[in-house]
């Protein structure tokens, strides 16, 4: 079985999750089947228990860039800014563009050093710190603690399900990033027309609770190794892929070598 990679948005070496065994057995949907043989094939892992707010901030920066370039960014911020003392207090006092030259390497680092100060400053103006936001997204009403991260200036489902799942250790909670987005729209295991929430509200509602979090990050790694945007290992025939007996390869012609995106595969009969 795979190691998970120690640059992943889980968290890493000392934080990316801790193993864990599932029932076995005749899956109920075809959802969890794929995340049997993701597990079979990957990991099998419970997740939680990250601080929230490092958690928080190590998922901006993994927004709309690889996690080989944004772990680097993490761990400088780290170096630089935790000191000991309230790491949302320090980042809220944050000289920006020193935060943006010391996360340089996670791309986009003006724009997500702005979202980091701010909502550095949100938390302790609403929390009085990052120890109260710990406690807020472990013990609150999940959807309550989804909707409250949802309204910090550039957190989207994904960074906030990021956060419900490495740090509050929610289990029915499947982020979708553009990996998982992508493969269970092939898959068929979703809407080929669904939207990110589309996606997340299919495999929420197919996958067991507790299957829900190794089930993200494995699918990412699957989408890595074998489901990647442009070439589908199945091109090189069904025997190339894993999971190819569960796939309904939406979007995926095999014969012509013709790969788009499920949403439009509709329009293409021999893509459906
Ligand atoms: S069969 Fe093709 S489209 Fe389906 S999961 Fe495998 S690589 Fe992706």
């Amino acid at each position: 079985m795979s190691e998970e990679p120690a640059e992943n948005v889980s968290g890493g070496a000392d934080g990316g999750g801790v193993e864990a065994e599932f029932a076995a057995g005749a899956p109920e949907t075809r959802a969890e089947a794929v995340v049997d043989a993701l597990g079979d094939m990957y990991w099998q892992k419970a997740y939680g228990g990250r601080d929230a707010f490092p958690c928080l901030v190590r998922t901006i920066l993994s927004q709309n860039t690889s996690d080989t370039a944004s772990q680097p960014a993490f761990d400088a911020l780290l170096d630089r800014y935790d000191d000991g003392t309230d790491l949302a207090a320090t980042l809220a006092a944050a000289d920006r563009e020193t935060l943006a030259d010391t996360i340089a390497s996670a791309g986009l680092y003006n724009q997500k050093s702005r979202v980091i100060v701010d909502a550095a400053a949100e938390i302790v103006a609403d929390f009085g710190g990052a120890d109260a936001f710990d406690d807020f997204v472990r013990e609150g009403d999940p959807d309550a603690v989804r909707d409250r991260l949802l309204d910090i200036h550039g957190v989207g489902p994904k960074t906030a399900d990021c956060v419900l799942l490495f740090s509050g250790g929610r289990g029915g909670v499947f982020p979708v990033d553009t990996h998982v987005h992508r493969i269970a729209r092939r898959l068929g295991v979703a809407p080929p027309d669904a939207d990110h929430e589309g996606v997340r509200e299919a495999l929420e509602s197919a996958v067991p609770t507790e299957k829900c979090g190794f089930g993200h990050t494995a699918m990412i790694q699957f989408g890595r190794e074998y489901c990647s945007a442009r070439t589908p290992a199945c091109l090189d025939g069904p025997e190339a892929c894993p999971l190819a007996d569960l796939c309904d390869r939406v979007g995926v012609d095999p014969a012509s070598a013709v790969v788009v995106d499920p949403a439009d595969a509709a329009d293409r009969d021999e893509l459906r």
